[in-house]
């Protein structure tokens, strides 16, 4: 696990299975009606056990851009926090600033309940088409200005699927933190 330290937190790149992280909770890539989906939405609820979705109707669904947390259920992780991410169509700032929105809302729902440790996936990258290596500088440069700002969360995780994402994001990295 590749890791750098951002004031007193961590940041930490892996290849992996994000419904196996112990961190206090882990994002799902949503969507808006949070009624569950594929890709690592599917995954999450299979993970978690049908007591999530029962929870995930109560909430009424969640914006683009937006983030709502729920109970993890069966996961290793006490939480999850759905945030949905923009579908791309084409590179532009409206589109850039919702996937910069989805995890900052991530990590402020994850601040208001005192969790120090998250782990995410690269939201909008699958089936919602954003390119990975125009996704990877928003995420990384995101979650970086976050943990400068706030030293409550101590520990962010990016679980990568593939090692074609875990090596755009690395390379993203090593030219923010070199
Ligand atoms: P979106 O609709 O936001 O694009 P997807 O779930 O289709 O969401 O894909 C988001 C990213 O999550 C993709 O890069 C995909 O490879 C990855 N992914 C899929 N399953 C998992 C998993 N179990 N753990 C971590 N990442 C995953």
């Amino acid at each position: 696990m590749e890791e750098v330290k951002i004031e007193s937190s961590v940041l930490q790149l892996m290849q992996g299975d994000i419904t196996e992280q112990d961190t206090e909770a882990i994002v799902n890539a949503a969507n808006r009606s949070l009624l569950g989906g594929g890709g690592v939405d599917g995954a999450i609820h299979r993970a978690a056990g049908p007591e999530l979705l029962a929870e995930c109707r109560t909430l009424g669904g969640c914006e683009t851009g937006d983030a709502v947390i729920t109970r993890g259920y069966r996961l290793k992780a006490r939480y999850v926090i759905h945030t949905v991410g923009p579908v791309y169509r084409s590179a532009n700032p409206a589109t850039e600033r919702l996937l910069e929105s989805a995890y900052q809302r991530s990590l402020e729902v994850a601040r208001t309940k005192g969790i120090r440790s998250v782990a995410f996936p690269s939201i909008s990258t699958g089936a919602y088409g954003y390119p990975l290596e125009e996704a990877a500088p928003v995420a990384l440069r995101t979650v970086t200005e976050f943990l400068r700002a706030h030293p409550g969360i101590e520990r962010v995780r990016f679980v990568l699927r593939s090692s074609t994402a875990l090596r755009s994001f690395e390379e993203v990295l090593g030219q923010l933190a070199p």
